[in-house]
């Protein structure tokens, strides 16, 4: 249950850079949310590398809910 809760938490809580970016004019730096939600699920779902502890991946250690959010950034197992 917690678990399940900290988990709805963490994929529909807007972040500090989806709010700021667009304020600076950098929001073409950005992902869609409707991308970045499939992004967050794979990672905190499906794949086995993640660290829910952390909120970390464990092949590059970047935090997934950020990670997830830009458009340079991919996945180092090319899931996403
Ligand atoms: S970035 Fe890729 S390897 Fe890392 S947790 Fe997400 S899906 Fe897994």
């Amino acid at each position: 249950m917690i678990a399940a809760l900290f988990l709805k938490q963490r994929i529909t809580t807007m972040s500090i850079s989806r709010a700021i970016f667009p304020f600076f004019g950098l929001g073409d730096k950005l992902v869609t949310e409707e991308v970045r939600a499939k992004r967050l699920v794979t990672c905190v779902k499906e794949c086995e590398s993640y660290l829910s502890l952390t909120g970390q991946c464990e092949i590059c250690n970047c935090f997934v809910k950020e990670k997830t959010e830009f458009k340079n950034e991919a996945c180092p197992l090319k899931k996403w």
